[in-house]
């Protein structure tokens, strides 16, 4: 397994695997691996002769400097990780590397970025455009993997490959869970283990409503019901819960359901911000 930082590098083994008739996989993360990053690295080691892992902790998609600082970075741990799931190339930049001035330019989003992640957490998905358009520019992939878990990230991603031509396809991954229901995420770690409990919580709530949907109640119905469940657990404070159109994330009116839904959820447990969602309608 070779270990990259510098971009210019890269590129240059990229290009001339390519001109050898190798495809090339990338899997974008920030590190602190687990179970969720493997079934995408394991994906594209199906589905491409050679898999980069990229590892870069993206301070402009942080709107928060103790969120970013705080932000685990086992660094040896995950290479570890990733030599013995046979991955061939870590791309692990310095921040001087990949951004050797203050950007400038930066990608809009639009009406998507203006919901859930992007309406509380300023700036994020900027910080997340600029750092794929980089990636994608540097690696040059035939296919990028990114997990469901982040489902607004992954909606934005595909639209940005499209409407910006970026000649890569955006495979999307369904979301890995503890046993528990918990989706897994690299801020588990800074839970207790009563507060991976609680936060099983999250998941049920999301299959309330896939009952509820799923027997023909309202949307507006079912959110008033999940919103009352997670109430009932005080430790479990909802930033939001969003009932989202997946096709672009664009409104619906109150009272029909969309072909493809999904409910999103934001919540806090001791502290630390969890994320998930599920798809209640998919066509
Ligand atoms: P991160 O390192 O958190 O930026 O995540 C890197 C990639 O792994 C993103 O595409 C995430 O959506 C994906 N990912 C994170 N957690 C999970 C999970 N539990 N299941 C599937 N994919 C995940």
């Amino acid at each position: 397994m070779q270990v990259v930082s510098s971009p210019q590098l890269i590129s240059e083994i990229l290009v001339l695997a390519q001109k050898n008739g190798n495809s090339i996989g990338l899997v974008p993360t920030m590190g602190a691996l687990h179970e969720g990053h493997l079934s995408l690295i394991r994906k594209s080691k199906e589905q491409n002769s050679i898999t980069v892992v990229s590892i870069f902790v993206n301070r402009f998609q942080f709107n928060d400097l103790e969120d970013f600082n705080n932000y685990p970075r086992p660094f040896e741990q995950d290479q570890e990780l990733l030599s013995k799931e046979g991955v061939d190339i870590v791309f692990s930049p310095s921040e001087d590397e990949m951004y050797p001035e203050t950007p400038l330019v930066g990608v809009n989003f639009g009406i998507m970025a203006e919901t859930m992640e992007g309406k509380f957490r300023s700036g994020h998905f900027e910080g997340v455009g600029l750092v794929v358009t980089k990636l994608l520019n540097h690696i040059r992939p035939d296919k990028t993997y990114f997990g469901m878990k982040d489902l607004q990230q992954f909606l934005l991603v595909s639209r940005l490959v499209k409407d910006f031509s970026f000649s890569t396809e955006i495979v999307g991954l369904p979301i890995k869970r503890e046993e528990n229901g918990l989706a897994m995420s690299s801020r588990n770690e800074r839970l207790s283990s009563h507060g991976k409990d609680l936060a099983s919580g999250i998941f049920r709530g999301l299959k309330l409503a896939l009952g509820k949907i799923s027997n023909g109640s309202s949307i507006r119905e079912t959110k008033l019901e999940v919103l009352a469940f997670y109430k009932e657990t005080k430790e479990l404070e909802v930033e939001y819960l969003e009932f989202v159109n997946t096709n672009d994330l664009s409104a619906y009116p109150e009272d029909s359901v969309p072909k493809k839904l999904a409910i999103c959820v934001a919540i806090y447990v001791e502290g630390i911000r969890l994320i998930d969602n599920i798809y209640l309608r998919q066509d």
